[in-house]
């Protein structure tokens, strides 16, 4: 079969590698792509947001399954044109992509469905904000309700900031969530959803703040690893029971069917599992590490999902191996990341055993040389037998590589390597605290 990935990211570039290791696939094309996928597979310079260019593409290329990547194409509506087109995608139509597009219609569908996510009130006014942040106190959540490519929340103990970050919403003519604050680590579990049947990824850890000891501002994605040794046993069939099935059933009840990646953001609180966020695709940087652990044929899985036929996939069969992958970002990200860096050391790193370079932000320059051009650059995964075998192996490939001004993390994973991840107590209801379902 013949797979068109979408989308210009490390996530893709995952992608397209393993759908390139699936012998039911015989041809993978991207667009755009970048300079690591251009390597591997042909690219195409098409508008990931024009359905129309999508489309066409997809016609000139007779492709049996497209794959979208990124958020913004599933919010332009490209999955419905190319469903319309009579392809086969896997993506949610633009209704069912709110899930993670509007934070306010994720809470209305978990409210509906009974999942377990932090208590929340929206608010339009600095009034509403101010009302809202006391009502549930410090530390204080305040969330842009948009498309924010992760950077729209802030978290803070301080109500001056908090209510600041409120009405910059308000003036860019937004409304804020605002929410109880989750203890507890975070989780990302990509459930793969054919609109009434799902099947779970293996979870993953993903590490936001650009700076190590989790400082500095919020980023895309600066690591991920998987699996995560510290989950309390039998956490990935609650995710299923208590958040993925309800909420793909409560979707297709509304007629708006969910088919593509229910991403679970979630965290492992005292109160038991609770939803931080959705999102409607494949996690960045967590795709990475997932797709290097998974041995299952990618291609035939997503058709599967595509086809509504999810029920009949064979069961995913995982490498025994940890997997680590470290995100390498450019000078000044993420405020305004510097482009036109000449990059070197990926083919030595490439060289190492069990070490893969995934492309985000990355071109050719007019001499052939791959430079920076965008804010998060590669992703090192490293495989290994365990997380610090893993964590070794990925950071043997990422000293290899430089450029100027580059930056990295160098505790992805280090916590949870040294047995130091800490989750609260399970069925211990926190103290003034309503139990169970907080909706
Ligand atoms: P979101 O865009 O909703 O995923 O939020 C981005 C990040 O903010 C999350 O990954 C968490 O680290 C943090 N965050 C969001 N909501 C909460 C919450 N209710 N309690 C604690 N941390 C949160």
């Amino acid at each position: 079969m013949k797979v068109l990935v979408i989308g210009p990211g490390g996530r893709e570039h995952a992608l397209v590698r393993s759908l390139l290791a699936d012998p039911h696939v015989s041809e993978v094309h991207a667009a755009p792509g970048n300079a690591g996928m251009a390597a591997d597979v042909p690219t195409h310079a098409v508008n990931a947001q024009d359905p129309d260019a999508v489309v066409a593409l997809a016609r000139e290329l007779s492709a049996d399954l497209v794959v979208i990547g990124p958020e913004a194409p599933l919010a332009a509506g490209v999955s419905d044109a190319v469903r319309e087109a009579g392809f086969n995608i896997f993506g949610p139509s633009k209704a069912a992509a709110q899930l993670e597009a509007s934070k306010a219609f994720a809470k209305d569908v978990m409210a509906e469905a009974n999942v377990p996510t932090a208590m929340a009130r929206v608010a339009t006014t600095a009034e509403e904000a101010a009302d809202a942040l006391d009502a549930f106190g410090a530390p204080y959540v305040v969330k842009d309700d948009g498309l924010a490519a992760g950077k729209g929340v802030v978290v803070t103990e301080d109500r001056v900031t908090a209510l600041a970050h409120a009405e910059a919403c308000f003036a860019a003519g937004g409304t804020v969530v605002i929410e109880e604050f989750l203890d507890g680590p975070e989780v990302s579990l990509f459930v793969i959803s054919d609109g009434k049947h799902a099947v779970p990824l293996s979870p993953a850890q993903d590490f936001k703040r650009i700076f190590d000891g989790d400082e500095g501002p919020n980023t895309g994605g600066m690591g991920a690893y998987t699996p995560l040794t510290w989950l309390p046993s039998g956490f990935v069939d609650e995710v299923m029971e208590r958040v993925a099935y309800p909420t793909i059933r409560e979707m297709a009840k509304r007629g708006t069917e969910f088919v593509g990646v229910l991403y679970c953001g979630l965290a492992v609180t005292s109160r038991g599992v609770r939803v931080i966020e959705f999102n409607a695709r494949f996690g960045d940087p967590e795709t990475q590490p997932v797709l290097a652990r998974l041995k299952t044929p990618l291609g035939a899985l997503l058709l599967a999902a595509a086809r509504g036929e999810l029920d009949d996939a064979e069961q995913l069969h995982w490498r025994p191996e940890t997997a680590v992958g470290v995100v390498m970002a450019s000078a000044n990200y993420p405020d305004s990341p510097r482009k036109g860096d000449v990059i070197s050391g990926i083919a030595d790193a490439e060289a190492l055993d069990d070490v893969f370079v995934l492309h985000a932000g990355t071109a050719e320059s007019d001499d052939g040389e791959t430079v920076t051009a965008g804010g998060r650059v590669l992703a090192v995964v490293g495989l290994g037998q365990d997380l610090v075998s893993a964590r070794g192996t990925a950071y043997e490939g990422v000293v290899r590589i430089s450029w100027d001004g580059a930056q990295y993390r160098r505790d992805i994973a280090e916590q949870a390597a040294e047995g130091r991840v800490h989750v609260p107590a399970q069925g211990q209801p926190a103290p003034g605290s309503a139990e169970g379902q907080a909706n």
